[in-house]
């Protein structure tokens, strides 16, 4: 057993993975000070605001770690933000660190207001978080969080987005989605090559600023939009969203092939509208039975990453524009939400502790 003292402490700290670059802490200068006295230690960790949502984990992983290599101190950590910024995706000037794409096998699932609520949970945990809606087919986007106008030029003839901004310190979200482009009552009629043009657009032309996550919103079911994707940037993964019933899982089934063709890794599945979360009694009831999609996930080798309650609040507050507020305040849907984005980030992070992402072609 090494004896207790601040280098011995240091050395634990130094040797423990981050969870965004799979590297050793104190590789990276995220360890500051380390102080032991008697039998207590403090210890100061940076941690950079793309692993906010999981720094409970890196807390207790640490503190195990000192206690097992110390047994009976008291360890107190205090975390502070590490500045890390992100670099460039691929040959694009978007720089974002983990690019995910939201996508179903077919439409009315709630893809839409998942992709909006992991970017705005995303937010919550301190993240800095951009949301582009390829849904190009019914962008429904601007509608769920309320924003509308159209997006302008910067100087440097670039798009400048819809911002979402709210009265907290947080910072604003950047937005694009074709409904800003489009009248919402018009039908739009997409031709391969026009798809193709103004997905890169948005991906490339947008001001997104620097961002630890880019959530992209797929249009359900077809892949032309995930290949578009898949050979314009490397991806870190896609998240996919069903419902509970057996119909719906065969849908998610096809939705998980379409991006393991296109060679887009799989995160994990969330299963929404799992149970119906009674607003009278708070009871959830199993409408449509219970373990279909984490079943179904572990039968295709995929993550389960939770369930999302049918709440009708939040489908209330989707139809009004009201999900940031909802998703902002101290709501029931929250809990469910926080889960599946901690899972999120989590199978992010075993990815890259296991081996550094690279980008990926696609094959077909
Ligand atoms: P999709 O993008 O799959 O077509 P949407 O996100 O637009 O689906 O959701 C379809 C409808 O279902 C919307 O009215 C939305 O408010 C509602 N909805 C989605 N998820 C939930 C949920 N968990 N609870 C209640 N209503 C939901």
């Amino acid at each position: 057993m090494p004896e207790l003292s601040e280098s011995t402490v240091r050395d634990i700290l130094d040797s423990h993975r981050d969870p965004e670059t799979g590297r050793p802490m104190g590789s990276m200068g995220q360890i500051g000070s380390v102080e032991v006295s008697g039998q207590t230690i403090n210890a100061t960790i940076g941690i950079s605001s793309h692993s906010r949502p999981i720094q409970a984990d890196v807390k207790e992983a640490l503190e195990s770690k000192l206690v097992a290599a110390f047994p009976g101190v008291t360890v107190n950590l205090t975390f502070q933000l590490h500045a890390r910024p992100a670099t460039r995706v691929g040959q694009t000037a978007l720089r974002a660190k983990s690019v995910i794409a939201v996508g179903s096998g077919k439409g009315g699932v709630g893809k839409s207001t998942v992709a909006a609520s992991i970017a705005l949970t995303l937010r919550q945990f301190g993240c800095k978080v951009g949301l582009m809606d390829a849904d190009v087919y019914g962008p429904s986007i601007p509608h769920l969080l309320g924003l509308s106008g159209r997006p302008g030029f910067s100087e440097s003839k670039r798009i400048d987005p819809i911002m979402l901004k709210d009265d907290s310190d947080l910072p604003p979200m950047p937005v694009m989605s074709m409904g800003f482009l489009v009248d919402p009552n018009e039908a739009v009629i997409w031709r391969g090559p026009m798809l193709h043009g103004s997905i890169n657009q948005f991906l490339g032309m947008t001001e997104w600023g620097e961002l630890d996550y880019l959530i992209i919103d797929m249009p359900p079911g077809t892949g032309d939009v995930a290949l578009t994707l898949s050979q314009a940037i490397p991806l870190a993964g896609s998240v996919v969203v069903c419902t509970p019933q057996e119909v719906a899982l065969l849908d998610a089934v096809k939705a998980i092939a379409m991006f393991r063709k296109v060679n887009i890794p799989i995160l994990g599945m969330v299963e929404n509208m799992s149970g119906f979360l009674c607003p009278d009694c708070g009871k959830t009831y199993d409408i449509f039975g219970q373990g279909g999609a984490r079943e179904k996930a572990d039968e295709m080798d995929v993550s389960f990453l939770g369930g999302l309650p049918i709440d009708i609040k939040l489908r209330v507050a989707g139809d009004e524009g009201r999900l940031p507020q909802v998703i902002a305040s101290d709501d029931v849907a929250r809990g469910p939400l926080e889960k599946i984005t901690q899972a999120m980030v989590r199978t992010l992070a075993s990815r890259n502790a296991a081996a550094p992402p690279k980008p990926t072609l696609p094959t077909l």
